[in-house]
């Protein structure tokens, strides 16, 4: 613990009881403590935290932020922890805010096609009550069926469906965001369009529980499109992939989602779930293509366009998933690669996030693949990769230590970081920062731009108590 902050005395837990109610405060019970200690950036990135309340309303997150700022102690929100890269490890002890208590829908306003929400609501829940009154909430990480709503905004999360409808911030109309003064902001609101001073709400949305706790979320909601249908192609080479990418969507073509597996993590993926992919020995890579419209025949004409374009380009097969089992299962596969992953190494590092331009893929699956190479590791790459958005995850050699393992990792992703900047690109496309990712966050901005972040950060929370140790901070202190 760091002497800028304090322990958590017998006092404070008892103004903490008094606050938010005996029963929404966690302290003293290791094994509970413990599942809010890291989230799944993996059990390499591990902090206690002294601490936890789980807030039931906005009265109680102001409560506990005002008894924060009194004491001088750390409070790290945390929504299901299901972040990639640390963002939500108590770095420094101290109180983890939890929302998992605050988890109503509050109202689905057709008239202005928006629905209000409390923070922890899973964002499938978000989607499955959108779809029941005739909208879509566009917002789909991979992760839908257990993030929390705002853990999306504080990342500004992405996922598959970025290509048409954009990461989260695009779905985001207004936040209510308590400070760590306590008091309480309404940011934005049921409208789209404001030029009306500073955006607030655009700085806290991706700020990863550092400027403020997000309490209540207003989100945009589309029509529900009519029908979906889903293309699975193999290819021979990865870049005809990215190349048979670039001409479907440029062929406008109403593409929703365009992930790529390559062939290590699909056949993971396969073997994990026991379902074989349609693929030759000289398969290297698959696209799942999934493409949306109200006309049915229009839509079978555009798979049909979308399949020719691919096999045009490379593809040596195309398989439509002609039924909702077929699509549920190819979906199924990419939803679940992670579990898959974890499953054959618990150690296996899930951080790869880069981003680049939709030209350069190439290129940086070459780098990932060289990298990988030169230490003697196993890379699966998948990824959103309209988007340039790559996910290369990592797996521990056997012999290898932990904590060899962990600096192994770093070293790597750092190496691809450094690359992904030098092709235009950034070190994380949806993840963020987080902890894990903090050195070289700092190394690759500008002392102005990181001037200017420390500032915010000091007009939001001018004692540093809001998830210390990350965004824009000193550096990490574990
Ligand atoms: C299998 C799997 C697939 C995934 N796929 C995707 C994907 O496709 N796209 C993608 O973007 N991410 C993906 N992720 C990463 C992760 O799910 C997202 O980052 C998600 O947005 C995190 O939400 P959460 O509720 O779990 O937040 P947490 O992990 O709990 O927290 C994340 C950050 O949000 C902050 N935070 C949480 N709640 C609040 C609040 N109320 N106020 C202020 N700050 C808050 C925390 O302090 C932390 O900094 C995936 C993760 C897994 C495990």
């Amino acid at each position: 613990m760091s002497e800028r902050f304090n322990r958590i005395t017998p006092e404070i837990l008892a103004e903490l009881r008094e606050a938010v109610g005996a029963g929404n405060v966690v302290a003293e019970d290791a094994d509970a403590l413990e599942s809010y200690a890291s989230d799944e950036a993996g059990i390499m990135y591990t902090s206690m935290p002294e601490a936890v309340v789980k807030v039931e309303s906005t009265e109680h997150v102001s409560a506990v932020m005002r008894i924060a700022t009194r004491h001088c102690v750390p409070v790290t929100p945390r929504g299901a922890g299901s972040g990639l890269a640390g963002a939500a490890v108590p770095l420094r002890g101290g109180i983890v805010l939890s929302m998992e208590r605050m988890n109503r829908i509050l109202e689905i306003d057709p008239v202005n096609r928006v629905a209000v929400v409390e923070p922890g609501v899973v964002t499938n829940d978000l989607c499955k009550a959108a779809a029941a009154r005739g909208f879509l909430y566009a917002g789909y990480p991979m992760s839908t069926e257990t993030s929390f709503i705002a853990g999306n905004v504080a990342t500004n999360a992405g996922g598959g469906r970025v290509i048409r409808y954009g990461s989260t911030r695009r779905h985001i109309l207004g936040l209510e965001v308590v400070l760590p003064s306590g008091s309480v902001l309404d940011l934005g609101g049921r409208i789209r369009k404001e030029t009306w001073g500073y955006s607030l709400m655009h700085l806290v949305i991706g700020s990863e529980g550092t400027l403020g706790v997000v309490t209540r979320v207003t989100v945009n909601l589309e029509p529900l499109p009519g029908r979906t249908i889903n293309l699975l192609a193999a290819f021979a080479e990865l870049d005809s992939a990215v190349a048979a990418v670039a001409k479907v969507v440029r062929a406008g073509l109403p593409v929703v989602s365009c992930e790529l597996l390559d062939r290590v993590s699909a056949d993971m993926a396969a073997s994990h779930a026991n379902a074989p992919l349609p693929c030759q020995d000289s398969t290297d890579a698959y696209l799942l293509v999934q493409l949306e419209g109200d006309s049915e025949e229009r839509l079978d004409d555009d798979c049909e366009r979308a399949g020719t374009l691919c096999l045009d380009n490379g593809a040596t097969e195309v398989f439509v998933a002609e039924s909702r089992t077929e699509s549920a299962a190819v979906w199924g596969l990419r939803q679940n690669i992670t579990e898959a992953m974890r499953a054959r190494d618990p150690y296996c590092s899930l951080s790869g996030d880069i981003v680049v331009p939709l030209s350069a893929v190439p290129e940086m699956v070459g780098e990932i693949r060289r990298a990988a190479s030169e230490r003697g590791i196993v890379v699966a790459i998948l990824g959103h990769v309209a988007d340039g958005n790559l996910h290369p995850t990592v797996f521990k050699p056997e012999g290898m230590t932990p904590e060899e393992w962990t600096d192994c990792a770093e070293a790597y992703y750092d190496d691809l970081t450094a690359a992904a900047l030098r092709l235009g690109g950034a070190g994380s496309g949806e993840h963020g920062v987080g902890y894990v990712k903090m050195p070289i966050f700092l190394r690759s901005k500008s002392p102005e731009e990181l001037e200017i972040m420390r500032g915010i950060k000091r007009a939001f929370d001018p004692m540093g108590i809001l998830n210390p140790g990350k965004m824009p901070g000193e550096g990490p202190v574990l």
